[in-house]
């Protein structure tokens, strides 16, 4: 029963990124079934999935070309590693994949098992890409306040969460960052485009103070996902592009949230305009139906590795596992024969930002951000300048809690409410979603009138 399971899981998981207090006080929801874009719970109830899982489930739950791929690749082989100059159909097969969904100058991948690996492999690789280039002082890699590269060690120094920062003595030497091109909260003096130049000169200032010499790569997300959904201006990535190649430094771009359809192109530094060296993925490469991760390794990098590097001596036992490679080639395979890209790009995506811009229209509403299927609203106090609410206050959870309880997945950063739906949605989908929201809102706002807020 849900009761058994909520005191199970009370005495027994630590949760991710979660109070375990209070998960142990309120108990969690126990989510049993999904279908489409629907998952129910263990009470029955149908909660609609605004969030993909977690920014990964694109091609929707159930699947069942994603379901007959992993059966078959667990039967024929469920394992074997790919250390001993040793491969697997599905993961050769998806290398080559791979290299024909990417950019032009992608044509080879390092596997690993999250973005969060994937990330970790970036750091490793571009400080020996350095190396083999004759200059080892090239350590330090810019990264962004408010980022978000994953859990482990490199990936949290190189995210830029103060709350992850200040446990477990983060960042890690030779990781640094610059502020976040957030128009709302750095450049409401400016018009979008003019911000977007200021901002991208924000890296160049910090290349200077750093020394050219000692600077590595550039890694950003093209829109920041758990950030906030955090829309930058149409000029800033092509800035920061032509910023790292006066410096010749390396970029990067994490794909984890923004690859595989999700922005309205197969990768989110197409939509944004600009020509990573580096890209890492992750939950969209298989819908999140198993774990997968990595990085696509541009020609500039992958040249230098495979003609002099020798043995890169870094990889995962489960870099290439078969089973997660052979879902991954359904997925892909999906999103191609379904068109997902181009209904993102034409269809239910301009939809969701036009639906989502209509927002502005409720009094909670200060902003709204889009791109592709991801899109943001600001809650705010005071609309005629943007005043927010008092951050003590909470209103992002209180409207998440309203969500939950009326059956949609809609996360809070502070009093950003955010989702990033399934690409399959239909135009009824979104038209339903946006139902919800409204009625969330509306909850939210007599709460917020209620008490006076
Ligand atoms: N990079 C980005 C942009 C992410 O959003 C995430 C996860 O949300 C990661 C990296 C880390 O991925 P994982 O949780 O698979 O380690």
């Amino acid at each position: 029963s849900t009761a058994e399971w909520q005191a199970l899981d009370a005495a027994h998981f630590l949760h991710p990124f979660t109070d375990f207090q209070s998960l142990a006080a309120r108990g969690s929801r126990v989510i049993t079934k999904a279908d489409g874009i629907w998952l129910t719970d263990s009470d029955g109830q149908r909660i609609l999935d605004a969030m993909s899982g977690l920014w990964c489930v694109n091609v929707g739950y159930g699947q069942q070309a994603l379901v007959d791929a992993a059966t078959q690749q667990l039967r024929e082989l469920p394992f074997y590693n790919a250390f001993f100059q040793t491969a697997t159909p599905p993961a050769i097969e998806l290398a080559a994949l791979l290299a024909e969904v990417t950019p032009p100058q992608f044509r080879h991948v390092f596997f690993a098992g999250s973005g969060s690996e994937g990330n970790d492999t970036v750091v490793r690789m571009v400080r020996r890409y350095w190396d083999l280039m004759g200059q080892p002082q090239r350590q330090v890699i810019i990264s962004r306040v408010n980022a978000y590269h994953g859990s482990t060690m490199a990936g949290a120094s190189l995210g830029g969460m103060s709350g992850m920062h200040a446990q477990g003595g983060l960042p890690i030497p030779g990781i640094v960052h610059i502020q976040q091109p957030y128009w709302h909260e750095h450049g409401r003096h400016l018009s979008k485009d003019e911000f977007g130049f200021v901002a991208a000169r924000w890296l160049e200032d910090k290349i200077l103070e750093v020394g050219p010499d000692k600077v590595a790569a550039f890694i950003g997300e093209p829109v920041q996902g758990a950030g906030g959904v955090i829309v930058p201006p149409a000029t800033y990535w092509p800035e920061i592009q032509r910023i790292c190649d006066r410096h010749g430094i390396l970029l990067v771009s994490d794909e984890v949230i923004t690859g595989f359809g999700r922005t309205g192109h197969w990768f989110g530094c197409e939509t944004q305009g600009f020509r990573p060296d580096l890209m890492t993925f992750a939950k969209g490469v298989t819908s999140g139906y198993l774990p997968l991760g990595g990085v696509m390794v541009g020609e500039r990098v992958a040249r230098v590795l495979i003609e002099h590097g020798g043995e890169f001596n870094h990889g995962y036992t489960y870099s290439g596992h078969p089973v997660a490679c052979a879902v991954a080639l359904a997925n892909i395979r999906l999103i191609q024969s379904l068109g997902l890209v181009e209904h993102v790009r034409d269809d239910v995506g301009p939809y969701l930002a036009e639906r989502f811009e209509a927002l502005r229209g409720h009094p909670l509403v200060g902003d709204v951000d889009t791109c592709g299927m991801m899109a943001a609203l600001l809650l705010v106090k005071d609309k005629t300048d943007g005043t927010p609410f008092t951050p003590d206050l909470g209103l992002g959870m209180v409207c998440r809690g309203h969500c939950f309880r009326e059956g949609l997945i809609m996360r809070a950063v502070g009093d950003r409410m955010i989702v990033a739906p399934p690409l399959v949605m239909t135009r009824a989908d979104v038209d339903h979603m946006m139902d919800l929201i409204h009625r969330c809102l509306d909850l939210t706002l007599a709460d917020a009138r209620a008490h006076g807020w």
